[in-house]
């Protein structure tokens, strides 16, 4: 509880202090001085000058204000003149009264003097003077009182302004500062004539113009230095701006070096305290770095990196758009050439990577000089480019720039110092209604190329839909062939091999038959290739290989063991790269039985030409093995006769094609003695392929011929005929030797 409360027993306004060393004189002032209490002043008495001060000190302590001191002016121990001097010391703002018996005039001058006295009352007072007086100076208290309070608040307020407009300026420059350090240019306009109100300095970096040439001229700042084409969506950016409060855009401008930049433009009206729009304020971002990089990403997405060129994907995108010009206009053509490098493994594998690169950077810059400017051409990858050619008369047309390109690549190309030769196989479409989409006819012009590459290379086809249908069967095989290894629809047929002299079984060859669940019997020449192709021939061999193993093995446990069957095995090249190739065919052998003397692999002459010291290599280990080698369909390839010694060969087996015309023909006949000679100069014995004709054996008796095989004995049969042929001798010698002496 404080004090005020305390005394007055409520919140007061101040205390009049009375000091008189008489006690009745307090009292009776205290008495008529009671009305003060109605205004909220209490009354307090002091009994000497000490108590009085002791008293001031208290109520300043509680902060209770003492707007009137009234003090007699005789006392004992101090007189009331020097008590409201020193009063007035401490407390000026007191009015002070003095209440004095006798009429001093000296005194009263000096009260007035020391102690700002406010009035006297002469003693024995009038109580309505008193009253009155007091009343009068509460007033005049009350009334400087508020005057001085106007007078601070006055003076805070002026002070406070003072703050806030020294902050403000503070807080100007500070903005101030930061605009003019800011690398985004900040403008502001006037909403009804756009013209510019403030732009900060970056407006010089970014525009590369002076600043006020903008503020002078409205229009160069909004249309002027803007790009053409970016121009009439600049116009309506403003037109939206005003009616959403807020946008943003894009757009480029011209510097004065003719620099193009891109700019960002972030803008929002402002309004005014009306809610009406005042101003528009904007931010300005030069983006250019940013859309360079974009594009950069953009053009790569579409670019091959290697040439420039488009890749797959643009000329996708640009075979689709003229696709779609064609449905539109039935009597627009354009063309799809898919070119292919003939020769350009070779490059790459002779020359290297690096040579490889530059060898396809001058390619690309061959082909597209052949080009108008309206056609594109691309690189798929590799070795593979497309020419696309838009809006053609007819298909010479296309194929006057097939021609074209064909004669230029024709040429040497010159890369450092060395000139390289190359050709190309090219396939051609032309557009047609019929096409769902672009990608068919991109897949069209690949299969024509692969038919060009098919015919000698170097030239072109044009797409038919007979190439489509090959293409589609041979699809069909492929698919078909994977699932054909699993479900158990290959089967071998076995050809007999016999000794020429004896006419005694020497072994069969087996050879592979697919039984298509729809096509039926399907012969090796039409799936071979393909599962060469796809790689498919590696599980395919494998399975021949151990079926053929198994078979012979288990004929040869019934034969005596001086006479065995040989069984000859075709291996494909696929096979022979296998690196595990050795361990699967000692594991078949394993599986088996077989005894490894028995098995003759048949091998080719184009399979010894690449790659030849590691195929030494794999077949001297199987040599040691035992195991036999043969060289298929001899004649027809183009080993040379000089290294094939270096092979551990021990049987040629001559092309039937040779054998066929030996009687017609001298020539084929002296090419089949020859081979009998090399053969047998060598150590290696002779196998005649595609014997139909008693004579035929005759013949090859005569030059040494050791084997033969062909329809005259057998055709290719299933193992259950082939093991009714087991038992048989084809013929016997002594016929042999009668037709010999006849024919001679
Ligand atoms: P190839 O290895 O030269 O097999 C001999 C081919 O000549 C067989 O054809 C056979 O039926 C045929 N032939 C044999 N004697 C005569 C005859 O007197 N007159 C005529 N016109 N033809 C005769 P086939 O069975 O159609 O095999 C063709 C080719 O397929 C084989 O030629 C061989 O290169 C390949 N081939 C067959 N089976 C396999 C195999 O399992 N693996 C591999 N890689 N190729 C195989
Ligand atoms: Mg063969
Ligand atoms: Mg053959």
């Amino acid at each position: 509880m404080d004090k005020n409360t305390m005394r007055g027993g409520s919140l007061r306004k101040g205390a009049i202090v009375c000091i008189d060393d008489e006690r009745s004189v307090l009292l009776s002032l205290r008495d008529q001085l009671g009305w003060l209490l109605e205004h909220e002043y209490t009354v307090e008495l002091a009994e000497s000058g000490e108590e009085a001060l002791a008293l001031l000190e208290e109520l300043a302590a509680d902060q209770i204000s003492v707007p009137v001191v009234i003090c007699d002016q005789m006392m004992p121990e101090i007189r009331g003149v020097d008590l409201l001097e020193k009063i007035h010391a401490s407390y000026p703002k007191t009015l002070k009264i003095l209440l004095t018996g006798i009429a001093d005039l000296d005194e009263i001058v000096r009260a007035v003097n020391c102690a700002n006295l406010y009035r006297y009352i002469p003693k024995p007072w009038d109580q309505a003077d008193l009253e009155l007086t007091v009343r009068e100076a509460l007033r005049s208290y009350e009334r400087d009182g508020l005057l001085e309070r106007q007078n601070a608040m006055l003076q805070q307020e002026i002070s406070e302004r003072r703050q806030a407009e020294s902050l403000l300026r503070e807080s100007e420059a500070k903005l101030e500062s930061i605009l003019n350090s800011l690398e985004d240019v900040i403008w502001s306009a006037s909403v009804d004539t756009l013209e510019l109100s403030y732009l900060n300095p970056a407006a010089e970096l970014v525009y590369g113009r002076d600043r006020q040439v903008f503020l002078d001229d409205p229009t160069l700042w909004q249309v002027g230095v803007i790009v053409p084409a970016d121009r009439p969506q600049r116009a309506l950016f403003f037109h939206q701006l005003l009616r959403k409060g807020s946008l943003s855009t894009e757009y480029r401008i011209f510097r004065p070096d003719g620099e193009v930049r891109w700019l960002s433009d972030r803008a929002r009206v402002i309004k005014d305290a009306a809610g009406h729009p005042c101003r528009i304020d904007g931010i300005i971002y030069d983006i250019t770095d940013r859309r360079r990089a974009e594009e950069k990403l953009a053009h790569d997405a579409l670019h091959d990196a290697l040439t420039g060129l488009p890749n797959r994907t643009l000329l996708m995108q640009r075979v689709e758009a003229l696709h779609q010009h064609g449905k539109r206009d039935p009597d627009y053509r354009f063309a799809v050439l898919f070119i292919d490098l003939d020769r350009f493994k070779l490059v790459n594998d002779s020359l290297g990577h690096a040579c490889g690169d530059q060898f396809l950077i001058a390619i690309a810059e061959q082909l597209r000089h052949c080009l108008r400017a309206a056609d594109t051409v691309a690189r798929l990858g590799g070795d593979e480019f497309t020419i696309l050619l838009d809006g053609i008369q007819d298909t010479q047309d296309a194929v006057q720039i097939a021609e074209r390109v064909l004669s230029r690549l024709a040429e040497p190309l010159q890369l450092g110092d060395r000139h390289l030769f190359t050709s190309a196989s090219i396939g051609i479409v032309i557009s047609a209604c019929s096409y769902p989409s672009g990608t068919e006819m991109l897949r069209d012009a690949d299969i024509a190329m692969y038919r060009a590459k098919a015919s000698g290379k170097g030239c072109y086809a044009i797409f038919d839909q007979n190439m489509h249908a090959e293409t589609l069967k041979i699809v069909q095989i492929e698919n078909d062939l994977r699932q054909a290894i699993h479900q158990g629809e290959l089967l071998l047929h076995y050809q007999p091999i016999v000794y020429l002299k004896t006419g005694e079984l020497a072994g069969f060859e087996a050879l592979v038959r697919w039984q298509h669940p729809e096509q039926g019997l399907i012969h090796p020449d039409e799936f071979i290739s393909i599962a060469e192709d796809t790689g498919l021939i590696v599980p395919l061999g494998e399975w021949v290989l151990r079926e053929a193993c198994r078979q012979v093995s288990a004929w040869n446990l019934d034969r005596p063991p001086e006479q065995p069957l040989l069984i000859s095995v075709n291996l494909a090249v696929h096979q022979l790269k296998e690196p595990n190739l050795i361990k699967i065919i000692e594991q078949i052998l394993t599986e088996t039985g077989l005894n490894s003397r028995c098995l003759k692999l048949e091998l080719t002459e184009s399979m010894l030409v690449e790659n030849v010291e590691s195929i030494i290599k794999t077949l001297t280990y199987l040599r040691g093995r035992h195991i036999q080698f043969s060289i298929d369909d001899f004649g027809t390839g183009y080993s040379s006769l000089s290294y094939l010694h270096r092979f551990p060969v021990s049987t040629l087996k001559i092309d039937r094609a040779f054998i066929s015309r030996m009687e017609q023909d001298s020539e084929n006949f002296e090419i089949v003695r020859a081979i009998c000679t090399l053969a047998h100069s060598l150590g290696m014995k002779v196998v005649a392929e595609g014997i139909e004709e008693a004579s035929q054996i005759d013949r090859l008796n005569s030059l040494g011929c050791e084997l033969g095989q062909g329809f005259y004995f057998s055709r290719p049969v299933e193992a259950r005929e082939a093991e009714k042929l087991l038992p048989l001798r084809y013929y016997t010698p002594a016929a042999s030797a009668n037709l010999l002496r006849a024919t001679s």
